[in-house]
């Protein structure tokens, strides 16, 4: 009679519940609930956010490293084009210059 009333651990049912889940409300036993920031929680609770959580992070950072990456591209693109276009031009004038004094001093 008694019995019905004791609450049953959500995951071993043969088991008797010691306290409630903030997060689902279901029953569990001490073995699978854990104190988490003052709050009872399940281990399935306390694994779920914390998951997502970190997934998201890594993602943040992933994303992050890849715009890092394509900006540090585009900016050694655009260095190495002008740098490029500036070396074309005195290049030229030095290569005129050399000519000019070779011709001059033989
Ligand atoms: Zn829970
Ligand atoms: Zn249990």
């Amino acid at each position: 009679m008694s019995s019905l009333k004791v609450q049953r651990c959500f995951n071993h049912a043969n088991r008797e519940a010691v306290a409630r889940c903030a997060q689902c409300g279901n029953f569990f036993c001490r073995e699978c609930v854990t104190e988490h920031a003052g709050r009872m929680t399940c281990a399935r609770c306390l694994g779920r956010p914390a998951d997502t959580a970190r997934s998201f992070r890594f993602r943040s950072i992933l994303t992050g490293v890849m715009q890092l990456g394509i900006g540090l591209l585009i900016l050694w693109f655009c260095f190495f084009m002008a740098g490029r276009g500036l070396l074309l031009i005195p290049s030229s004038f030095h290569e005129g210059h050399i000519w000019r004094l070779f011709e001059e001093h033989p």
